[in-house]
């Protein structure tokens, strides 16, 4: 009994120190990652644009593989005794370990530049040192293709740095090595660095390239993930968008029929039994009518504004001069009476792809806007227009009230007033569906003005 008791607890023993084993290589597996990771992301977070945080882990991961080159080297020096060789060696590991360090503190631009300089400068003692036979001038190949891995191209400074230097100091090493023969290694070691130079440099480009390769690969992916979601967010934007819209002409359609009703039958109570009425009444009454009146209108310009662009007929040629000229024929009774002017400066153009219905409510806004914020007593509006290539321009200017500066961002945005119910009348749409109008047709809306001399609004229209 004991025995198996012995055997069983031995058992679970072995099992959990087993497991036990599993854990702690997990553990210091997951140590290593998180170490690896933290050290290539050094200084990442001092960098805005996703592309140059892909230049920087790709510094610092090249000077990590540098640092662990130049210990391979280190190990060499000390094994075969080379003390100047070794200071050399020292010198790379610390300019990698200083690439990292100026990394984590954000100097990100003069890390590389530092790196690259120092880096070049000890390949070119060590070469000079080790001797011709080692061959090390080769790793002046992977010193010209660094700048690209390290920079952008858009810093052309840094990268033409990167790239003379190494080769200015090739074209020195013909001249400066003979000198240096008096510390070279003997030839056999010479020779074993030169194969293993071959195999570490082959590595090294390899791994370069993969970095370069592996960090496109990885941004593009973010790009195409962060356009698809992005697309995402539009339709959803424009789904909420059709949806809000769609409520306010539900609500406004199935309002506009009540409140017409309450006008209509007001209207009636007044013209049948206003005059009987008690005067007190009669102004409740008068009250109630210009209130719902002032619905029935606002309800109109709303439903007005949900239509734009809906069940539009196929654009035709449209004739401006004869929209301006259908506004002007409605206004005549109030332009007589107010002394008011409406003028076409310079013919109008037909303007293909747009439709009349909506040209009108854009100039007719404008124009009625133009004569009814005015105070002059005679109160003018000139229409007027420029071309170019892609646009037509036009100009409709007013000698009237004019407007703040201030308003120029929320002037367009509806129920906008500057001025009460009372002063001048309105809903505060109007400039809206202008808007709408004017960007459903790829074009620009906005306003010059001078308080107290007049406004000039402009639109544009897309020609195609
Ligand atoms: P509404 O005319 O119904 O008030 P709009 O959207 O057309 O609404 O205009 C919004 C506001 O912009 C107006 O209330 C007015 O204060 C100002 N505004 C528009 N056009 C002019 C203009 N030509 N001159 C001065 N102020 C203007």
């Amino acid at each position: 009994m004991s025995n198996n008791y012995t055997g069983a607890a031995q058992l679970s023993f072995s099992d959990k120190s087993e497991q036990y084993e599993k854990t702690v290589n997990k553990n210091e597996i997951s140590v290593i990652r998180t170490t690896y990771w933290a050290l290539l992301n050094l200084g990442t977070h001092h960098v805005q644009e996703r592309n140059d945080r892909k230049h920087v882990r790709i510094s610092n991961f090249m000077a990590l593989v540098y640092f662990a080159g130049s210990l391979l080297y280190l190990s060499f020096s000390i094994l075969w005794d080379k003390w100047e060789w070794f200071f050399i060696l020292s010198s790379l590991s610390l300019s990698s370990l200083l690439l990292l360090a100026l990394n984590s503190i954000g100097k990100i631009n003069a890390s590389r530049v530092m790196f690259m300089v120092l880096m070049n400068f000890c390949l070119f003692l060590d070469a000079l040192y080790v001797g011709p036979h080692a061959q090390g001038l080769n790793y002046f190949i992977i010193s010209v293709v660094i700048p690209f891995l390290f920079f952008d191209m858009k810093h052309t400074r840094y990268i033409a740095l990167g790239v003379v230097f190494p080769l200015l100091l090739i074209y020195a090493y013909e001249f400066v090595a003979p000198q240096f023969s008096v510390y070279n290694l003997s030839l056999d070691e010479q020779t074993i660095l030169a194969r293993l130079g071959v195999i570490l440099q082959f590595l090294l480009m390899l791994i370069a390239v993969y970095q370069f390769v592996y960090y496109n690969k990885r941004a593009e992916e973010d790009l195409q993930s962060s356009n698809a979601q992005m697309v995402m967010q539009t339709s959803e934007l424009t789904r909420s968008n059709a949806d809000l819209e769609q409520f306010a002409y539900i609500i406004s359609h199935d309002l506009k029929a009540p409140v017409r009703n309450i006008s209509s039958f007001m209207s009636l109570l007044v013209s049948k039994h206003g005059n009987t009425m008690h005067p007190e009444a009669r102004e409740f009454v008068d009250y109630s009518l210009s209130g719902s009146k002032r619905l029935e209108r606002l309800i109109d310009d709303v439903l007005s504004y949900c239509r734009i662009g809906i069940n539009l007929p196929k654009p035709v040629p449209v004739n401006l001069n004869e929209v301006v000229g259908t506004i002007r024929f409605e206004l005549r009774d109030r332009l007589t009476a107010g002394n008011g002017k409406v003028n076409i400066v310079k013919e109008l153009p037909v303007v293909n792809h747009v439709h009349s219905s909506l040209m009108y409510h854009v100039f007719q806004n404008l124009i009625s806007n133009g004569l009814k914020f005015n105070k002059t007593g005679a109160p003018e509006v000139n229409i007027n227009w420029t071309n170019s290539l892609n646009f037509y321009t036009f100009s409709i200017s007013d000698n009237g009230i004019g407007i703040s500066k201030d308003y120029s961002a929320v002037i367009f945005q509806m129920f906008k007033r500057l001025h009460n119910e009372k002063d001048y009348d309105g809903t505060g749409i109007g400039l809206a569906i202008c808007k709408k109008i004017v960007e459903y047709y790829h074009g620009d809306v906005w306003f010059e003005s001078e308080q107290g001399k007049g406004t000039t609004f402009y639109f544009t229209v897309r020609k195609f």
